[in-house]
């Protein structure tokens, strides 16, 4: 059918919106068309290469949208449903057999590849092509995290997509399949802090902000959040947050040490900085965890003191949160509900002609969260 899609053409290049023809959904594939598509740093880190996928290609992640037709083999969601639609996952591999999916062994290939999963390799082109004159139009890169739902219409699967009742507000609701899901089960899944803990978040931003609510809603004691920009120091302080600290004006490991003598339970690093993730190494307590959840380019390295480490510290890296999405977002939408997880706070909404707008706000930090919505 045809779609409009913003397609990027070139590395660091802008989002240009284009028509474009989507293929019909084949064996557990399901057409959604997409309400509202949340944008992430990593639509960013891949429109730069960090990630290489070959040009052009259709980016965006966090879709979410109404079923409009569904494969031959899918039994569980139907045309009229809303979904969330989240990471893919191949459902074959050991990680996958032992649920922990956001660490599928092909997680790169499922969702970076720009290819579709045959069910035994990534030989399956996008389902997305340019209309080209007096020619054949040749499949461009697509099924970005199983989705690629910067478009009115997306192909997912029947795995990656989450149904939600018909009353949840999906332009508000559409960035739990990555942002949200990630900063919060990175608390709530992974680090499972105790009541009375105490937590150190660093970056400010979608992914940091939800940690901090959620660490809120696991009722920690101490909630550090730390960032360069004081707007957004403020906001976490009103999502939950006890204490903030700004790299530019104090030493963090200094002061969390003024804070929290001995150091913080749990910190987890956002920023995919690695002075920041070393900041935040130094600043923990004796056996403390720090979770890794910032994603750098590839070849980025850190230094640690090991004799720090050898103290019962860890470092874990952490992808989406641990989470398996269709039990972790009717979750996250039921705190929602509750006022426990008021991610309304964070996001501005904009049409999908505005998308470059949208991405300038998000960098220059005007706007945490960018959600836009489809014509
Ligand atoms: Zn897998
Ligand atoms: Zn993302």
């Amino acid at each position: 059918m045809n779609i409009t899609a913003a397609v990027v053409h070139e590395k660091g290049g802008p989002f240009i919106i284009e028509p474009a023809f989507l293929a019909d959904p084949v064996n557990d594939e399901i057409r959604v068309r997409i309400v509202a598509a949340g944008i992430c740093h990593t639509d960013l880190n891949s429109r730069d290469q960090f990630y290489p996928m070959p040009f052009p290609a259709v980016l965006g992640h966090e879709g979410a949208g109404i079923v409009e037709a569904v494969g031959p083999l899918v039994s569980t969601i139907k045309p009229g449903d809303h979904v969330v639609i989240s990471f893919g996952w191949c459902g074959q591999c050991p990680s996958c057999a032992d649920g922990q999916i956001s660490y599928c062994w092909h997680h790169m290939e499922m969702n970076f590849s720009g290819r579709r999963f045959s069910g035994k390799a990534w030989d399956m082109p996008s389902p997305i092509c340019l209309p080209v004159e007096n020619d054949k139009p040749e499949p461009i890169s697509g099924a970005y995290f199983c989705q690629s739902s910067f478009a009115t219409h997306a192909i997912c699967t029947e795995k990656n997509a989450v149904v939600v009742d018909r009353d949840v507000p999906l332009e508000i609701v559409a960035p739990l399949g990555c942002g949200l899901q990630t900063g919060a089960g990175a608390v709530l899944n992974t680090l499972r802090p105790k009541p009375g803990a105490s937590i150190m978040i660093t970056g400010a931003g979608t992914v940091g902000l939800a940690a901090v609510m959620a660490a809120k809603a696991a009722q920690c004691r101490i909630i550090i959040a730390v960032d360069m920009n004081d707007q957004r120091l403020a906001l976490a302080r009103k999502l939950g947050a006890t204490y903030t600290i700004n790299p530019k004006d104090e030493d963090i490991p200094a002061a969390v040490e003024k804070l929290v003598p001995g150091g913080v339970e749990f910190a987890i690093e956002t920023t995919g900085n690695p002075t920041v993730l070393r900041n935040s190494v130094d600043a923990l307590q004796v056996r403390g965890i720090c979770g890794l959840i910032g994603g750098a380019k590839l070849g980025t390295e850190v230094s640690l003191e090991m004799t720090h480490l050898l103290f019962g510290r860890a470092v874990r890296g952490i992808l989406q949160g641990d989470s398996v999405p269709k039990d972790f977002i009717p979750r996250l939408i039921k705190m929602y509900r509750d006022g426990n997880f008021p991610i309304e706070k964070l996001i501005r909404h904009y049409s999908f002609e505005s998308i470059n707008e949208a991405i300038a706000d998000m960098k220059s930090g005007e706007t945490i969260k960018p959600v836009l919505k489809m014509p």
